[in-house]
C-alpha cells in the first residue's frame, strides 16, 4: 500500500524546501536519499517521529573545554582528525556532552575513522586547509554515517551537517549557530554576590 502522509507533516516539508531553497547545498540536499519502499511499505502508515519543528537554524552547543582541546590539537597537527561526539538533542538545540578521540588513520586532505564507539552518534572533524565546509568525499563517505557531522577549521565550527527525515527521504540540515557553552551555572555564583 502506499504510504500516507498527515497534512502537517506535507507542511513540514514544503517549509524546509522554502527554508533550503537558497541553500548552497540545494534542496533536496544533493546528498538526501530515498528511504527503502520496502521499508515504508511495511507500515500501515507512515509514522513521523524525527522531532522536527518549524525552526530556522540548528543551535549547536559546543563546550568551551572541547573548543580549547581542539584549538591545542591544532597547534600540534598540520593533518585532518577527528573525534566522536556523545549528543543530546532538543531541537533545535544540540548539545555536545561528551567526546572521544578514536583510531584514526590522517593526512593532510583525508581523515578515516577506524573505530566506532556506542551512543557516539556525531563526529567533528578538522580541515587544515582552511576550508570552511565539507567536501564530496566528506558527504559520501562521513556524513551518511553519523546524525551529526562538523567541521573545525582555524579555530572555530564552521559547518554542520544534521541528518533528519523529511518525508520519505533522508536529507541533511545544515543552517546552523554555534554557542560555545560552559558547564558552570553562573546564576548559582552570581546568587553568592552580596551587593555593597
Ligand atoms: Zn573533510
Amino acid at each position: 500500500m502506499r504510504w500516507k502522509r498527515k497534512r502537517e507533516e506535507r507542511d513540514l516539508e514544503d517549509y524546509y524546501a522554502e527554508l533550503y531553497k537558497e541553500e548552497e547545498y540545494g534542496y533536496p540536499a544533493p546528498h538526501s536519499y530515498e528511504l527503502e519502499e520496502i521499508e515504508i511499505e511495511s507500515k500501515n502508515e507512515y509514522v513521523w517521529d524525527s522531532g522536527l519543528e518549524y525552526f530556522k537554524e540548528l543551535v549547536i552547543q559546543v563546550p568551551i573545554e572541547f573548543l580549547a582541546l581542539l584549538q591545542r590539537l591544532e597547534e600540534e597537527l598540520h593533518t585532518e582528525f577527528a573525534f566522536l561526539l556523545k549528543i543530546e538533542e532538543n531541537l533545535p538545540y544540540i548539545r555536545i556532552v561528551d567526546w572521544y578521540f578514536p583510531r584514526q588513520r590522517v593526512s593532510t586532505g583525508d581523515v578515516e575513522i577506524l573505530e566506532r564507539k556506542e551512543g557516539y552518534e556525531g563526529v567533528v572533524h578538522r580541515h587544515p586547509n582552511k576550508v570552511e565546509c565539507f567536501s564530496q568525499v566528506d558527504w559520501e563517505y562521513l556524513n551518511k554515517n553519523y546524525k551529526l557531522s562538523l567541521i573545525y577549521c582555524d579555530g572555530r565550527i564552521t559547518d554542520c551537517a544534521y541528518r533528519v527525515q523529511i518525508g520519505n527521504k533522508y536529507t541533511w540540515l545544515t543552517k546552523f549557530r554555534v554557542d560555545y557553552v560552559m558547564n558552570v551555572d553562573i546564576e548559582k555564583l552570581i546568587d553568592k554576590i552580596e551587593k555593597g
